[in-house]
């Protein structure tokens, strides 16, 4: 090895000469010399020598002097002393302030040389050491950062656990999804937070994991867990057992999904198909019922009448359903497109109660508001299909003799309609839910119901599909006011509604 300085720190010129011409330069080292404790001392700080060859007598300043200096200033280049007394005492000082070696004078040059390549070696195995640490941390430290990012920007809830099942962390997926933030959850037991009754099977799966010290699935369906705000969710997860250098099992992470929506639809495709079945059944037994006594029973002209009557309003229904169901899947395959133009309210409203006296004169229609000629851009016959589900709504849920108003209000940019009954009501819990497919209203008190809980469903997505929404306001025994906006025709909007058009 060569080219390392070495810095000499000796007063005797023989010495100094002795180290220099017959150690040092012959190996190829390049030697310094300071020939007092003050000079070596600077020399040691500000030259940086891979190595001090220190006398322990020397002028101004002593050689443990200048040792217990250059450590206390953190200084740890190696240090071989030399002493002269071949007292032990001042060696084992020398080793306590931090010398690296020493020579005890008179020594063989070879002896010296032997003891600087062991020092330098060292130093420089230990400089290596340093430099791995140094390295290794800092590829740790980009991996925690990378595995940091990737837990906070993973859709995957993530938590991990204790042996004891406490939580240590907490993504934000995982917050996401229970509702809980990391400094609500860590350090408490994880069965806590999932709600007591849902917690079993979280706990059987980490406890499995862990004892198995194996990666545990469960079920696939998903299990129900109860979030922060007490609502039940399912999800479904994957257990990891932690271990740790030894193989021993330290805490699991926990990798989960809210599949919440699945469970829904599948129990909603089931409720749908028994729900479809049951309303074509009833209809259908009701029609061959009826056809049954018309064949088989003698009956007089008005009893047929009556069952011919019968088959004809179910085959009605039968029919209805059958379009609403056919509607709503068009609706929901995104098929049903709207045109977009202009429509004139009067002249559709007109038609529209026209019918409905005709059909049911046991209301009493009115129509307010409509003085200007009041222009929607909309598809025409999907404004009268909500329309007419609206008014015959009105018709079903209100007593005969009661009024039925629609209100046309102009605004500036869109045009609200309005249909008001002096019916049932709705109580103020369902209102929301009344829009959603299926949903009727069952007030207790024996109401008739008069369709499938489609109408409303279906003129929702009418009317968004034409940029508008509906709602309703209602008084239960009082009557209800359901509402649908548009927006307003303008001469403006025209152009743009050709421009969409023809796009
Ligand atoms: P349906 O065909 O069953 O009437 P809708 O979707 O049109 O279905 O309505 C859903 C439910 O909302 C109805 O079953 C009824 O309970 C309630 N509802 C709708 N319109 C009115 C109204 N004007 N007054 C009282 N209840 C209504």
């Amino acid at each position: 090895m060569a080219g390392e300085k070495v810095l000499v720190v000796e007063d005797k010129p023989e010495m100094i000469r002795t180290i220099t011409d017959c150690v040092l330069e012959p190996q190829g080292y390049v030697a310094l010399v300071a020939l007092n404790g003050e000079d070596g001392l600077r020399m040691a700080l500000s030259e940086d020598p891979d190595l001090v060859i220190l006398d322990l007598r020397l002028p101004k300043m002593s050689g443990l002097e200048v040792l217990r200096t250059l450590r206390e200033l953190r200084c740890s280049v190696p240090v071989i002393v030399i002493t002269a007394y071949g007292s032990e005492e001042v060696v084992v000082r020398a080793l306590r302030l931090g010398a690296d070696d020493y020579l005890a004078k008179p020594f063989e040059l070879d002896e010296m040389l032997k003891v600087i390549e062991r020092v330098l070696d060292k130093s420089k195995q230990e400089k290596e050491r340093v430099r791995l640490s140094r390295e290794l941390e800092k590829s740790v430290q980009e991996l925690s950062k990378k595995l940091e990012l990737v837990l906070h920007s993973i859709d995957e809830g993530l938590f991990s656990v204790d042996r004891e099942l406490r939580i240590l962390t907490f993504n934000p997926a995982a917050e996401k999804i229970l509702g809980w933030r990391e400094g609500e959850v860590v350090g408490r037991p994880c069965t806590e937070i999932f709600g007591e009754d849902d917690a079993s099977y979280q706990e059987a799966l980490l406890s499995e994991a862990m004892r198995k010290a194996q990666p545990v699935t469960s079920v696939k369906e998903g299990y129900p867990v109860t979030n922060k705000y007490g609502r039940r969710i399912f999800i479904t997860s994957s257990v990891v057992p932690l271990l740790d250098l030894d193989g021993q099992v330290v805490g699991a992470i926990v990798a989960f999904r809210d599949v919440s929506a699945d469970v829904e639809l599948a129990h909603m495709k089931s409720g749908f198909i028994s729900m479809v079945s049951h309303e074509l059944r009833s209809p259908l037994s009701h029609i061959i019922a009826s056809t049954e006594l018309i064949r088989e029973a003698d009956l007089s002209r008005d009893q047929q009448q009556d069952l011919l009557n019968i088959i004809h309003a179910q085959s009605n229904r039968l029919n209805k359903f059958v379009e609403q169901i056919l509607d709503v899947s068009l609706l929901e395959a995104g098929v049903i497109k709207a045109e977009r133009k202009p429509v004139a309210l009067k002249p559709l409203i007109g038609q529209i109660v026209e019918a409905f006296e005709l059909k049911a004169d046991t209301h009493r229609f009115e129509v307010t508001a409509l003085q200007g000629p009041t222009i929607v851009v909309g598809d025409e016959s999907k404004i009268h299909t909500v329309l007419t589900n609206l008014v015959d709504n009105a018709v079903n849920y209100s007593p005969e003799g009661s009024r039925i108003s629609i209100e046309v209000n102009d605004g500036d940019e869109e045009v609200v309609i309005s249909v008001i009954d002096e019916g049932i009501g709705i109580p103020a819990a369902q209102l929301e839910r009344i829009f959603e497919r299926f949903h009727r209203v069952n007030a207790g008190d024996n109401q008739e119901q008069y369709g499938y809980g489609l109408g409303l469903y279906i003129s929702k997505r009418l009317i968004e599909i034409q940029g508008g929404s509906i709602w309703a306001e209602s008084e239960l025994g009082r009557g209800s006011r359901f509402s649908f906006s548009l927006p307003k025709w303008s001469p403006v909007s025209d152009e743009q509604v050709s421009e969409e058009n023809s796009a």
